[in-house]
């Protein structure tokens, strides 16, 4: 597993002040990202299956998600990088941020827990 910190800005709209950040990523490998499309794609098509047994929805459902699988499979190969972790602090109440697992996309958005504001993380 291949990991790498990169430094983010945090800042809540309309607000001057910006705090520092860092993020903890997971650089993917070829075999990684694979394995990651093809688990989401496999979800999808499970999520198929499973609407079968719906009624009137599964007229919907089924040929809605067996066209999404090949979609999802080439959106999440197609990423490089992902968030494991990552802390700051907050750009509005000075409190320590803790960033969740997620999709490597810019400008991420988080929540505060202590002022319930949405802060904006952005690279540096
Ligand atoms: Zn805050």
């Amino acid at each position: 597993m291949n990991l790498v910190e990169e430094k983010i800005i945090l800042s809540k709209e309309g607000l001057t002040n910006k705090t520092d950040g860092v993020l903890n990523i997971q650089l993917l490998s070829q075999k990684e990202r694979l394995v990651r499309a093809l688990k989401f794609g496999g979800m999808c098509w499970g999520a198929a299956i499973f609407s079968v047994f719906l009624p009137i929805l599964h007229f919907f459902l089924v040929p809605g998600l067996l066209l999404a699988g090949p979609v999802v499979v080439f959106i999440v190969y197609k990423q490089t990088k992902l968030i494991l972790s990552g802390s700051g602090e907050c750009s509005s109440c000075k409190e320590s941020l803790n960033i969740q697992k997620s999709f490597y996309r810019f400008p991420l958005s988080i929540v505060c827990n202590k002022c319930n504001n949405s802060i904006t993380c952005m690279k540096y």
